[in-house]
Formats: structure tokens, sequence, C-alpha cells
């Protein structure tokens, strides 16, 4: 790039987690073409405060108002500008400056502000998918309405896209979304039983926030992007499959009507989907580590289990029934997990506190954004109920 051109403006919501700290390893490799305007944190206020000491955002948020004081206090001589609270998110968002959003929020707390930034003309790298699978309709019909892309950074999502480039004019038979299978590939229902909160953390190949890495261990992970998938790519849900793939190489797969499949492949490294989201539609030269195929002399391909991770199963359910489904999905998801991690359930028990909202909140075909966030409510308290 000259040093003439306008670098890309980017917010991202979430900076302090797992996805945020590996964009700005990105942002510090590509900074001929993107810069920080805004930074967000949850709690973690030391690490906002360095991330913003780093990059000079024109603006942070904090969202624990308790921790603003602290984070204003160090902030203060370099000017940059700092609030606090869920509030701030939404309307930070619309900043002038900011050119992309990436949502990096972990759960149905990033819908608000990612709606937000799509009705301020903001382009969006989801990585968010909570937002989409609990409002998926809602989002992208507001994103073509203001002229928004919605760029994914979910690796298999990214995948299909990167796989989309230069084919708008043909049509996808159906798509193949690949899964590590997470931690208890090939157990039993029985197997999963015992299990521990230790060895749930532990995922095979990714490393992640702690809410996604139980989501991948309880096969509820690849039930959330199926969803995402639909909303992303406009499918059928009979038009989305998943394989397990234990060495998280090839990353999804895209089949066209002629029968013809493109897969992306590459490491299982969140910082190259995380760069194409952020530069799109451009490929920028990077020092990230290169696949090399005899380091993987065999990629293996099993079919997932739907009996022993019952989650799938529900996903697949709350998607062919629409409407607010999804979205009870998603919330009695996020309970159980925090729960779970909470060390108050027995894993097994994730699929069951999901299917008791499932089957209490009363459903709703056609839900706006209010009763999608009742029920999202309503599920909550259900799930914390049981
Ligand atoms: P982390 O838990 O690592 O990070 C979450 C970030 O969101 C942190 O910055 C946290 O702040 C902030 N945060 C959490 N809750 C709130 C809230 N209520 N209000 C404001 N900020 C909040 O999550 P990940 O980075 O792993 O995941 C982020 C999203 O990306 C998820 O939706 C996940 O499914 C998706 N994703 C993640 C992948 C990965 O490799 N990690 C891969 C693909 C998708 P703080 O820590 O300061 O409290």
């Amino acid at each position: 790039m000259s040093s003439d051109t306008p670098t890309r403006g980017i917010a991202i919501l979430g900076s302090t987690g797992s996805i945020g700290t590996q964009a700005l390893d990105v942002i510090r490799e590509q900074s001929d073409f993107l810069h920080v305007e805004v930074l967000s944190a949850g709690r973690n206020a030391d690490l906002l405060i360095k991330q913003a000491l780093e990059f000079k955002p024109n603006a942070v948020v904090i969202a624990d108002p308790s921790l603003r004081d602290k984070v204003f206090d160090a902030l203060f001589d370099e000017g940059i500008k700092v609030y606090a609270g869920d509030e701030s998110l939404i309307q930070i968002v619309e900043m002038e400056g900011i050119d992309m959003v990436l949502t990096a929020l972990v759960g149905a707390a990033g819908l608000r502000p990612t709606l937000s930034a799509i009705r301020a003309g903001k382009h969006i790298a989801l990585a968010n998918k909570e937002t989409m699978v609990v409002a998926g309709e809602l989002v992208t019909s507001e994103a073509r309405k203001a002229g928004v892309d919605i760029h994914p950074v979910d690796s298999e999502h990214s995948a299909i896209y990167q796989c989309l480039a230069g084919e708008f004019h043909n049509d996808l038979e159906k798509i193949i979304l690949t899964a590590s299978g997470g931690p208890f590939r090939g157990y039993s229902s029985d197997m999963l039983a015992s299990v521990t909160k230790a060895q749930a953390l532990k995922h095979p190949n990714w490393d992640m926030g702690a809410k996604i890495t139980i989501d991948s261990a309880s096969m509820m992970n690849k039930g959330l992007e199926v969803i995402e998938a639909k909303w992303l790519f406009d499918l059928k849900p009979e038009a989305i499959d998943i394989i397990v793939h234990p060495q998280s190489i090839i990353h999804s797969i895209a089949q066209f009507e002629d029968g013809s499949m493109k897969a992306q492949m590459g490491l299982p490294d969140m910082k190259l989907p995380i760069q194409y989201a952020l530069t799109y539609p451009r490929r920028l030269s990077n020092t990230f580590p290169r696949f090399n195929f005899l380091d993987y002399p065999s990629l293996t391909f099993e079919a997932p289990d739907f009996k022993a991770f019952r989650n799938l199963g529900l996903a697949f359910d709350a998607l062919a029934k629409e409407g607010n489904a999804p979205a009870v999905l998603n919330a009695a998801n996020e309970i159980a997990v925090a729960r779970f991690l909470n060390d108050e359930i027995a894993f097994a028990q994730l699929p069951d506190v999901v299917e008791h909202a499932l089957s209490r909140v009363s459903f709703q075909s056609a839900p706006d954004l209010k009763s999608l966030l009742a029920s999202d409510a309503e599920a909550r308290a259900l799930a914390n109920e049981f």
C-alpha cells in the first residue's frame, strides 16, 4: 500500500478476548491498511488500557461501569475518550471514522451493538455467531437495507465465503461445514456422563474463549454455526451438512450445482479468517505460519454422532422451526454453559437445559426484535430454574 492511501478504521467489540487479541495481532501486522478506532472490553480493564496505549484508538468502552474511572485515569494523558456501560457500546459503533466493526463479544450481548452498527452503515466482521442465531433474519435484512456487508470471521463461514469469491452467478447445491469433533470425539453418551470441566476446556486444535470451547465439546458450536450459515448464505437447512474432520485443516466446503466442490484449507489459526474479513476483498501478505501437506499425511473424515451429541439435533430442529426457536436455543445454552463452568451442572446435562427451555417457551413464527429479546429472557429464566 502506498502511504497516502487512507487506512480502514476498525472498532473491535471484545478486544480483550481470544478473537479480539488476535485481531490486534492482524492489525499490528497490517498497519498500512488497518487502524484501530475503538476498543472495548467487558471487565479486563488492565488489558484494555495496555491495548489502548499501544494502538491509540479514538475511544474505548469498558462494559463494567465500576471500572470506568480506572480506565479514564490511565488514558487521560493520551486524550483517548473513555465510556462505560452497555448503552455506550450501542452508541459508539455509530462514530465517524469507523469503517468496519468486528463483533467479538460472546453471546446475545452482541446483538444490539451489531444492529446499531449496521443501521449506522458500518460494515461488519462477524465473529459473534450468537447474534446471527438469535436474530439472523432481522440482522441480514437490516444489512441489505443499509447496504452493509457482513464478512464472516468464523473459520468455517470464512471458508465458504472464500469459496464463493467469483461465483456470484453460480448457485450452491449445499455446503459442508467441518467440525473437529472436540475433545470428546468418539465418546458414547455413557462416556460423556463422567467427563470433567478440565477435559471439556481442553480443545485439541483451537485455543479459544471458554464459552465457545465448551460449545465445541458439546457440539452446540456446530449447531450454532449451521444456523449462522443459513442466514449468511441464504440456505435451506437441508443444504447444510456437517462432517467431522479431526485435523481442522479443511475449514469447510462449498458444493455447486454441477457437483464441483471447493474447499478452503489452512492451519487452524484464526488470524487468517480475521484478516480476510478485515481486509476484504484483498488478500494481504503476512508472516502467519504456512500449512505443509507433509506434516499432515492423512486428512480424515467421520459422520457426526447425533445420538451422543444431542445438541446437534436440537439446533437442526430449532433451525427447521425458525421463528424464536433459535433465540431460545441460544439463550438456554448460554445459561447452561455458564452454570457448567460454575460447576453447577454436569456436562451431560447441557442439552437437557436447552431441551427444557425449547419445550416451554411459546413458539412465535415471526418475532420482531422486542419479542426475540423477550423470548431470550424467558429462556434464560427457564434454564436457570431448571
Ligand atoms: P472470549 O471470551 O475470549 O472474549 C470475549 C470478549 O467479549 C472479551 O473481550 C470480553 O471482555 C468481552 N465481553 C464478554 N461479555 C461482554 C459483555 N456482556 N459486554 C461487553 N463485553 C463483553 O471469547 P472469544 O473471543 O473466544 O469469542 C468471541 C466470539 O467469537 C464468540 O461469539 C465466539 O463464538 C466467536 N468465535 C470465536 C472463535 C475463537 O477462536 N475464539 C472462533 C470463531 C468464532 P473481558 O474479557 O474484558 O471481560
